[in-house]
């Protein structure tokens, strides 16, 4: 079909004929860009559960840990993916997949629970949270000293603009290191409480079959370790 409208120059690369096969392509692309980005926001996209029984089983895992229950539970419908995470630094939200809740039975449900009150306990939002500010504070004041200390301003920008840069992915990779950290910190904890490895163990190979699992340069980006990684600490940490 000739519309006379020119292909873009991506579409001629890849010898895509149309106009119209061309711009389905670049809209799809665009479609799945954002998905990504809404994959990364999960928990932005879940609501409220008053469901009796997951709030039961968050009260036992919270006696359990000896801290207090969330105060709210929600649940995320949107996304094919089994994942749960504590919101905040207060630890009063926790967010819940719905597919992970239907992977899970009651007994491996009370058991991610425990690995999220056991983030809580060990206070690694509180931790995490600090040290990246304490960080970049202390960045901040390096390129404020630099500015002020050097006569020419390029030169003074020159150097501040790459440093933020440099630091901003150095505090990245730093905090994704503490995270996958405090990951193997937190299974320990859950599965010291729990007194059923092999329940754990299972749990985790659950995931990894809907999830899929990280490797070579994604595993440095990823907040959580591999899930391999995770079934050997827990061994060891158990064997401790
Ligand atoms: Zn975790």
């Amino acid at each position: 079909m000739k519309t006379g409208i020119p292909l873009p120059k991506i579409c001629v690369y890849v010898k895509i004929p149309s106009y119209i096969a061309c711009r389905d392509m670049m809209f799809i692309d665009f479609r799945k860009k954002i998905e990504k980005i809404r994959l990364c926001l999960w928990w932005f996209y879940s609501s409220k559960t008053d469901d009796e029984e997951i709030h039961r089983v968050s009260e036992e895992a919270a006696a359990i840990m000896g801290i207090k229950p969330f105060k709210n539970i929600k649940i995320c419908p949107r996304f094919y993916m089994a994942n749960a995470a504590v919101i905040g630094f207060r630890c009063r939200t926790l967010v819940l997949t719905k597919t992970l809740l239907e992977l899970l039975n009651i007994e491996e449900l009370k058991a991610v629970l425990l690995h999220e009150y056991a983030h809580c306990k060990l206070k690694h939002q509180l931790k995490l949270m600090s040290l990246s500010m304490m960080l970049l504070l202390g960045i901040a004041l390096i390129c404020i000293y630099i500015v002020l200390s050097l006569e020419q301003e390029a030169l003074a920008l020159g150097i501040s603009i790459p440093l933020l840069i440099i630091s901003y992915i150095s505090i990245y990779i730093l905090t994704r290191f503490i995270l996958k950290r405090f990951e193997l910190e937190a299974d320990c904890l859950a599965v010291s409480k729990l007194n059923n490895t092999i329940t754990y163990i299972n749990i985790l190979r659950k995931i990894k079959m809907v999830n899929g699992d990280v490797s070579g340069w994604r595993a440095i980006l990823s907040p959580h370790p591999p899930i391999d990684k995770r079934i050997l600490y827990i061994s060891t940490c158990v064997n401790k």
